[in-house]
C-alpha cells in the first residue's frame, strides 16, 4: 500500500450545516499527521475542471460556526459519465492527490463507489446531509441543525395558527425520507404527520382531525416533501374540500432548512468523523463511510451506506397518535 501524502477533500450534493466544520476537521487532522491537504472546489464538477487549492491551518480558521461550505458544492452530471470521471482522475494525478475524503450524501457516495471501482485511489466519506437517510450512522451532519430550524419555524407558525384558529399543512424537506417530518412533527406537537414510509391514507387524516379536540383552535399537519399523495398542496386541497369551514393554510418551509449556523451536535459530529476519516485512510480503509453508531465511530462500505431505506421507528408514529389528542 502506497503511503498517503496528499489528501483531497471536497463537499458534494446538497449543502448542509456542518460541512465547514467537517472540512476544518479534515484539514487540521491531515496537518496534524504531517500530510498535505488539497481542497477541491464544487465537488465532482470541480474535480473534473481541476479546481484544486492547497489548504493550510488558516484556510479553515473561523469557519466551524458557519453554514454552507467554503469549498462550495455542486451536482455534476458529467461525473456520471466515464469520460467525466477520467478527467477527474487525471486532475487528481496532476495535483498529486493520492487519497480522497468526500463530504456529502447518498448521491455523493454512489459516485464514490463507482469511482472507486474504476480507479485505484483510497477514498472515505463523511455523512453530511440534512436528510439523515444513510445507513451506518445514527445521525448525519446537518440533520440536527435542520430539525431545529424546522421546529423554530413551526413554533412561529403555531402562533399564527393559534391566533386565527387555523389549520396549517407544513411541508418539510427530506427527499425520499420522512425522518425530518417525523421527528419535527413530534417536537412541534403536530396533530398528524404524513411521511412516505407509511401509506398515505387521507381518510385516516380526516379521522384524526375529527377525533381531535373540538375546542383546540390550532392544528398542524406535517408533510414530508416526497410524500406520495402529492405533498402539502394536494393534501391541503383535499382538506379544504372536506372541511370548508376550517381556515386551512399551506406553508412550504423550503431552503431555510439547509442554511444557518450548525448546532453544537452537528459541529461535534463533524469534528469526530472528520478526525476519524483521516485516521481511517492512514489505517488503510477505503470505499467506506465513517459514521457514529451508538456513540462509537463505525465504518460502512459505500455500497451499504446508500442502501435505502432507513427504517422509521414505529414507536414514533404511536407517540404522535397518543400525544396529539
Ligand atoms: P443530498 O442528499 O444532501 O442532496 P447527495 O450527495 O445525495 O446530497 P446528489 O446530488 O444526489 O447529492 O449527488 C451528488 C453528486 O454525486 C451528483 O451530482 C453526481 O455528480 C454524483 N453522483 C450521483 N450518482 C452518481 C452515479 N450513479 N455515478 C456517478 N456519480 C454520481
Amino acid at each position: 500500500m502506497a503511503q498517503i501524502k496528499n489528501i483531497g477533500v471536497f463537499t458534494s450534493g446538497g449543502d448542509a450545516p456542518g460541512m465547514n466544520a467537517a472540512i476544518r476537521a479534515v484539514v487540521r487532522t491531515a496537518l496534524y499527521y504531517d500530510l498535505q491537504v488539497t481542497g477541491i472546489r464544487r465537488g465532482y464538477e470541480g474535480m473534473i475542471n481541476g479546481e484544486m487549492i492547497p489548504m493550510d491551518r488558516k484556510s479553515v480558521g473561523n469557519i466551524i460556526q458557519r453554514g454552507g461550505t467554503i469549498l462550495k458544492t455542486a451536482r455534476s452530471d458529467a461525473f456520471k459519465t466515464p469520460e467525466g470521471r477520467k478527467k477527474a482522475y487525471d486532475h487528481l494525478v496532476e495535483h498529486k492527490i493520492d487519497a480522497l475524503i468526500a463530504i456529502g450524501g447518498d448521491g455523493t457516495f454512489t459516485g464514490a463507489k463507482v469511482f472507486g471501482k474504476e480507479y485505484d485511489i483510497p477514498m472515505v466519506g463523511l455523512p453530511c446531509t440534512i436528510d439523515n437517510d444513510l445507513q451506518g450512522t445514527d445521525f448525519t451532519i446537518g440533520y440536527d441543525t435542520a430539525i431545529n430550524t424546522v421546529i423554530d419555524a413551526v413554533d412561529k407558525i403555531r402562533d399564527t395558527a393559534e391566533s386565527h384558529d387555523r389549520l396549517f399543512i407544513v411541508e418539510v424537506m427530506g427527499r425520499d425520507s420522512g425522518l425530518i417530518a417525523l421527528r419535527t412533527g413530534i417536537a412541534a406537537g403536530a396533530e398528524a404527520i404524513i411521511i412516505p414510509e407509511t401509506k398515505t391514507d387521507i381518510m385516516a387524516l380526516f379521522d384524526r382531525l375529527d377525533r381531535g379536540r373540538k375546542d383546540k383552535s390550532s392544528k398542524i399537519v406535517m408533510v414530508a416533501e416526497a410524500e406520495e399523495a402529492g405533498g402539502a398542496f394536494e393534501i391541503g386541497r383535499q382538506v379544504k374540500e372536506k372541511y370548508p369551514n376550517y381556515d386551512t393554510r399551506i406553508s412550504i418551509l423550503g431552503h431555510i432548512q439547509r442554511g444557518g449556523r450548525p448546532s453544537c451536535m452537528d459541529r461535534v459530529l463533524a469534528s469526530r468523523v472528520g478526525v476519524a476519516a483521516v485516521e481511517a485512510l492512514l489505517a488503510g480503509h477505503r470505499n467506506e463511510m465513517v459514521g457514529v453508531v451508538h456513540n462509537e465511530i463505525s465504518y460502512t462500505p459505500f455500497e451499504s451506506a446508500i442502501k435505502h431505506h432507513v427504517d422509521i421507528n414505529p414507536n414514533f408514529l404511536k407517540i404522535v397518535e397518543i400525544l396529539s389528542l
